[in-house]
């Protein structure tokens, strides 16, 4: 039976130095190597040019690269755009490519599917299949910002981890591809211009937080009442609120950055003075920002943008309490590219 080769992109750089010189080659060529696979991210061997044959011969007798491959892409009315990709079991995620006057943002999936069970996202109703590889992150950025030289004429400027999954569920190959995404070694990208955004991990945030990092942080509100963010995420009732508040005190105190809440109102389930009362006591230890979320439906109507009377209201209390607040309209609609709406539907 043909021994089943390794994943080349697994290895570290020196672990892919140590290959080399164990054959008798110079180190460098293990540099060499790791610049095609990550800086100049090379599908094959075959593409490798200042690699002699033999060499590239003898990769890929060890190795596999597992590039994932846009099976489709869709381009909505006002611009954006949805990739399905292909991994290389089979499995297919969603990233989006989100265009404004001044920036193109990434969004990226961590996962295939999801383990959380928010009610209102599509992505929650199909099960996490399994965790995203480093590799397979870093290719949908990649992906992304050659689509957004080729149609926009600009690099990538931004990443938001907010596709599929749970980037906190898969926190160790989500660091490791937001560190090679932020390396000169491989696309240079400042963490500044990186969000990650959480349905709330307490353990994790404050995780983050002990190690340093240097992206922004958002987090998926929705609601500031233990009884309805439950109802509405279920997975709260294992991490109630006083927890995930704790650990972004925690966050705050180590990284001083601010927090971003997402927060999307629904009518009849937090549009009442109630709600943002307890929105504002929830988040005033720090210097907060709330994105106030257009609402994208996914199904039978069981949940309904709140009037724009609330939203209003929202914004206001908000403002008056010193807190930033921006209302954000959705883009992709059309071709179901919008927040909650990620689910492999074509
Ligand atoms: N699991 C992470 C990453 C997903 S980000 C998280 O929860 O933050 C996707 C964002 O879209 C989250 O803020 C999520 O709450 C929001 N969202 C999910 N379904 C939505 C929908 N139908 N309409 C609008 N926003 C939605």
């Amino acid at each position: 039976m043909e021994k089943k080769k390794k994943d080349i992109r697994a290895l570290t750089k020196d672990q892919l130095r140590d290959f080399f010189v164990d054959l008798g080659d110079k180190p460098f060529r293990g540099n060499q190597v790791y610049e095609w696979l990550w800086q100049k991210s090379a599908h094959s061997f075959e593409a490798m040019t200042n690699i002699s044959k033999e060499t590239r011969q003898l990769l890929e007798d060890h190795f596999v690269i597992n590039h994932i491959q846009v099976d489709q892409m869709q381009r909505s009315s006002d611009g954006t755009i949805k990739n399905a990709v292909r991994l290389h079991d089979g499995l297919v995620v969603e990233s989006v490519l989100i265009p404004t006057s001044t920036r193109t943002t990434a969004c990226v999936s961590s996962q295939v599917g999801c383990s959380l069970d928010c009610r209102f996202c599509a992505t929650s109703r199909l099960k996490r299949m399994r965790n995203l590889n480093p590799d397979e992150i870093y290719d949908q950025v990649v992906a992304i910002d050659s689509e957004s030289r080729l149609y926009f004429n600009r690099p990538l400027s931004n990443i938001v981890f907010m596709g599929m999954g749970e980037p906190l569920m898969n926190y160790n190959n989500v660091l490791k591809a937001i560190e090679k995404i932020t390396s000169p070694e491989g696309l240079g990208m400042s963490p500044k211009r990186i969000t990650l955004s959480t349905s709330g991990v307490p353990k994790m945030i404050r995780k983050m937080a002990d190690e340093s990092v240097k992206f922004k942080l958002a987090v998926s509100l929705h609601s500031a009442i233990d009884e309805i963010r439950t109802s509405i995420m279920p997975f709260n009732a294992t991490f109630p609120l006083k927890d995930l508040r704790a650990a972004l005190e925690y966050w705050y105190s180590k990284t001083k950055s601010r927090i971003t809440y997402e927060y999307v109102v629904w009518e009849g389930i937090n549009d009442t003075a109630k709600d943002v009362a307890a929105l504002v006591d929830f988040c005033k230890f720090a210097p907060s920002k709330v994105n106030l979320i257009e609402y994208n439906p996914i199904d039978d109507g069981e949940f309904k943008q709140a009037s724009s009377e609330a939203i209003d209201m929202y914004v206001s209390i908000l403002e008056k309490n010193g807190i930033t607040v921006t209302v954000r309209r959705s883009r992709g609609k059309d071709i179901d590219a919008a927040c909650g709406q990620l689910a492999n539907k074509s």
